[in-house]
């Protein structure tokens, strides 16, 4: 399975915006883009100007960087929001918040996306009571997503239990923290949903 490698604040830097991908670190002072606001590189010093087309481009990127995807995934879950009903921009962002592992990272098992894509991908994750391996599989209402026995076992896991007190799901996942058993009660909204990207720019992206 292919996924981003590198150093990912710079993706931050370039962005201009913070992605948070990196967890704990994003909200410390260890932060890159908080403490370097400026684009990567040794010329770089103040940000350009855009033109319209230049947003629809770092905003499409931005969406590809939060969710971890490659052009060719990201291009293939567009081309599906397309044909839904719909407004292209508010179904891509529901289907993409709808990935298992994004619903295991904002169920809390995981502190970034990365790490939640680790997790299905090494087999911790069960849906609806059977391994589920695929990182982009899409979650549907009433769905269950919890450990494998053998994974509760690890160190990890006790953390996470530790730990989940103070995390907050949101309205479309509901969570049993003393068992960290997860359920789907419901279906992201495109207007609840904290996207770091304009929906609207990388439908125009694409439009041309
Ligand atoms: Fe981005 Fe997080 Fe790195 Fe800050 S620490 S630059 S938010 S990935």
């Amino acid at each position: 399975m292919a996924r981003l490698t590198g150093p990912v604040c710079r993706l931050c830097r370039r962005s201009g915006d913070k992605l948070m991908l990196k967890g704990d670190r994003c909200f410390g002072p260890k932060c890159a883009a908080d403490k370097r606001n400026k684009p990567p590189g040794p010329h770089a010093v103040t940000r350009r100007r855009m033109s319209d087309r230049g947003v629809q481009l770092r905003e499409k990127q931005k969406a590809k960087y939060v969710y971890g995807l490659f052009e060719r995934q990201f291009k293939r879950f567009f081309s599906e929001a397309e044909k839904q009903v719909g407004i292209t921009g508010n179904n891509l962002v529901v289907m993409l918040e709808r990935r298992l592992d994004n619903a295991v990272y904002k169920l809390g098992f995981a502190d970034s996306r990365s790490q939640a894509r680790q997790l299905v991908l090494h087999g911790h994750i069960l849906v609806n009571d059977h391994k589920l391996n695929v990182a982009s599989a899409l979650v549907n209402q009433g769905d269950t997503i919890k450990w494998r026995e053998g994974s509760k076992k690890t160190e990890y896991y006790k953390i996470i239990l530790e730990n989940i007190k103070a995390k907050n799901v949101p309205a479309w996942l509901s969570l049993d923290r003393a068992t960290l058993v997860g359920q789907v009660i419901g279906m992201p909204s495109s207007d609840v949903v904290e996207a770091k990207f304009e929906p609207t720019s990388v439908v125009e992206w694409y439009s041309r």
